[in-house]
C-alpha cells in the first residue's frame, strides 16, 4: 500500500499534470519550458539531495566542460560572466542552479525522490518512489541523463585496496592529495582532465591506460573583461556568439560522417598534438590504432604536457589484479599507489533502468526493449502513452552541445503536450514508425566513424552499432519542428479519478 498519494494536477486545474524525472540540465529546462507554457502542475523528482545531474556528480579535480562555455548554456539564457573559453564544473553547476532559481523551477523539485516504477493505469501514470511515495500525473518525462550509472570494472582484488578508492563521479573531495601517490584507471575525457589537473601536484601519478585516445588540442583562453562587458550589455552579442559556436561545432562534427575537409583538418590537429610528445617510446604508447574520432574525442591542450611531467607514468601493461597497496600488471610489476580513482566511465545504455515501467495493456519496458531500446526519435516509446524521454536512446551527438540537442527535443515534447491537451488524448508512437526510424538512424550511424573506425566505445550498442544519431543539430531542429501525427496512435483519455492510486 502506498504511503502517500500526490497528484501533480491540482484539483481545480484543467491543464496537464506532469512528472519529470531528474533535475539535471534537461529536467531544469523542462521545468522552465512547462512554466512558460502555462503548465504549473508538475513536479521534478530528483533522487539526489541537490540539482545539477552530471555537474553535481562529476566534481573530480580538473572537472570542466570541453564544449565552449558560451554554447553550453540554454539558448535563451546566455551567461556573459564566463571567464574563459571552457567552464569549470562548479561554475557550470552554479549557472544551472541559477537558471532553476531565476525561472521559478526550484519550488517544483522534490529531492531525495528516487523513482522505482511507473505504471500506466486508467489513462494516468502512477509514479512510485523508493520511500513509498506515489505521484499521479497525465504525463511522465524522463530526463535522467545518459552518463549517470558509474561503471566499476571487474578487477580481481578491487575490495582489497587499503587506501581510498572511488569512481571519479564519486570523488571524495575531502581528501588531501598532497604528497599522495594517485592511480587513475582509464584514459577517457575524465581521466585526462584529472591527469592534466594533478600532474606535478601530487606525490606521484600513475595512469593505467588500456587503450590510447586521440586528443584534439584546445586552448582554454581567458575572456577579457571588455568582451564580458560586450556580452552583458550589447544586445544580441552573446546570442550571436552562441550560434557562431554552434555552427563551428557542427562543421567540425561533420567529420564523423565523412566530410573530407572537416576530417582532414581534425585528424591533422590530433596528429600534430601527439607529435609534441618528445619521447618516441612514450609517443608510441600514446598512439591509437584506430581512426581519429572513433571514440569520443578527448579535448585537451594540456594532457600531453601533463604526462611528460616528472612523477607521472603512463602504465600500458594490462592490469592483472589489485592488492592492498597498489595495482599489479601482467608483467608482475606492483605499481604502489595511496589513492585509486576509477575513471572507467558509465553504463550509457541503461537509460530508464533500473526503473520498472509498465505501459498500456500491462506491457513492460523490458518487453518493448527486448532487442534494442526502441524510442521514436529518441523521445517516445511504443506502448508507453504520454511517456517521453529527453536524451534517450540513439539521441544525436558529436556535432553539438548536448544542451542544444535537449532543447530541440524538449520543444518537440511540448508540441506533443499541446496535442495531448487540445485533443484530450493519450499519445503513443506506432511501433512500425519507431522501428522504421530506428533502422534509418542505425544505418546512418553504422557508416559514421563511430561504427567504421575500428574501436570499442560507449557509443556502441550491444550489437556493435553506434547508439548515436549522427544527424547534425541544425537538421535535428528541422526534423523536430513538426509532429507527424501519422506516426502516433491516440487514445481518448478517461476522466481523472482522483485518489486512484491508493
Ligand atoms: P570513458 O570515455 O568511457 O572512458 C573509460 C575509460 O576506462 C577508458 O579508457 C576505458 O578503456 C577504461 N576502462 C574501462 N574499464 C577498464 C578496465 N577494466 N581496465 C582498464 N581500463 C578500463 O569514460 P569517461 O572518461 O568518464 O567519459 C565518458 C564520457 O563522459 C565522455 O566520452 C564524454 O562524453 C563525457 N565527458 C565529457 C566531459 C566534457 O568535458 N564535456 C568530461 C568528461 C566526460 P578502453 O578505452 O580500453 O575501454
Amino acid at each position: 500500500m502506498a504511503k502517500k498519494v500526490q497528484h501533480a494536477r491540482a484539483a481545480n486545474d484543467a491543464g496537464l499534470s506532469v512528472v519529470v524525472i531528474g533535475a539535471g540540465i534537461s529536467g531544469i529546462l523542462l521545468g522552465i519550458k512547462l512554466r512558460e507554457r502555462g503548465i504549473h502542475d508538475f513536479v521534478i523528482l530528483e533522487k539526489g539531495a541537490t540539482l545539477g545531474g552530471t555537474w553535481r556528480d562529476n566534481m573530480y579535480p580538473g572537472a570542466a566542460c570541453d564544449v565552449a562555455a558560451h554554447s553550453y548554456v540554454y539558448s535563451f539564457a546566455p551567461n556573459p560572466a564566463w571567464k574563459s573559453r571552457y567552464a569549470k564544473a562548479p561554475d557550470i553547476w552554479r549557472y544551472y542552479n541559477d537558471c532553476a532559481r531565476r525561472y521559478g523551477v526550484l519550488p517544483h523539485i522534490r529531492y531525495g525522490q528516487e523513482v522505482v516504477s511507473a505504471d500506466f493505469r486508467d489513462d494516468r501514470w502512477e509514479v512510485r518512489t523508493a520511500d513509498g511515495g506515489v505521484f499521479v500525473a497525465d504525463v511522465v518525462i524522463a530526463a535522467c541523463g545518459r552518463l549517470h550509472h558509474p561503471m566499476m570494472p571487474e578487477i580481481t582484488g578491487r575490495d582489497r585496496f587499503a587506501g581510498p578508492s572511488f569512481h571519479t563521479s564519486r570523488w571524495d573531495r575531502s581528501l588531501d592529495l598532497r604528497g599522495k601517490r594517485l592511480g587513475v584507471i582509464g584514459t577517457g575525457s575524465t581521466a585526462t582532465q584529472i591527469v592534466a589537473a594533478l600532474a606535478g601536484e601530487v606525490g606521484g601519478l600513475s595512469l593505467f591506460q588500456r587503450t590510447p585516445q586521440w586528443v584534439f588540442p584546445v586552448a582554454d583562453t581567458p575572456i577579457p573583461w571588455w568582451k564580458r562587458l560586450a556580452y552583458r550589455f550589447l544586445p544580441g552579442h552573446a546570442s550571436r556568439y552562441y550560434y557562431q559556436l554552434q555552427r563551428e561545432t557542427e562543421t567540425r562534427g561533420r567529420a564523423a560522417t565523412g566530410d573530407r575537409d572537416a576530417r582532414a583538418a581534425r585528424d591533422r590537429q590530433c596528429t600534430d598534438a601527439l607529435a609534441t610528445v618528445r619521447d618516441p617510446e612514450l609517443r608510441a604508447r600514446l598512439t591509437p590504432d584506430y581512426e581519429v574520432g572513433c571514440k569520443r574525442l578527448v579535448m585537451s591542450g594540456t594532457f600531453y604536457e601533463a604526462v611528460q611531467k616528472p612523477g607521472v607514468q603512463v602504465v600500458t601493461d594490462a592490469i592483472d589484479h589489485i592488492t592492498e597497496n597498489g595495482i599489479v600488471t601482467r608483467d608482475g610489476t606492483l605499481h604502489e599507489v595511496d589513492v585509486l580513482a576509477y575513471a572507467t566511465g558509465f553504463d550509457a545504455h541503461a537509460y530508464l533502468r533500473p526503473m520498472r515501467i509498465t505501459g498500456e495493456d500491462g506491457i513492460t519496458l523490458d518487453q518493448v526493449w527486448r532487442d534494442l531500446p526502441l524510442a521514436y526519435r529518441s523521445i517516445a516509446i511504443p506502448h508507453m502513452p504520454n511517456l517521453f524521454l529527453v536524451n534517450g536512446p540513439y539521441s544525436p551527438g558529436g556535432s553539438a552541445s548536448v544542451v542544444g540537442i535537449v532543447e530541440a527535443q524538449v520543444d518537440y515534447i511540448l508540441k506533443l503536450l499541446d496535442r495531448i491537451e487540445q485533443a484530450d488524448v493519450a499519445i503513443v508512437p506506432r511501433e512500425d514508425a519507431a522501428r522504421a526510424w530506428l533502422d534509418d538512424v542505425r544505418e546512418q550511424a553504422r557508416g559514421s566513424v563511430w561504427g567504421t573506425g575500428g574501436c570499442q566505445s560507449w557509443y556502441l550498442d550491444k550489437t556493435g552499432t553506434p547508439s548515436i544519431d549522427p544527424t547534425p543539430l541544425s537538421e535535428l531542429v528541422t526534423q523536430l519542428a513538426t509532429v507527424n501525427l501519422a506516426d502516433y496512435r491516440e487514445r481518448p483519455r478517461a476522466p481523472v479519478r482522483l485518489g486512484a492510486a491508493a
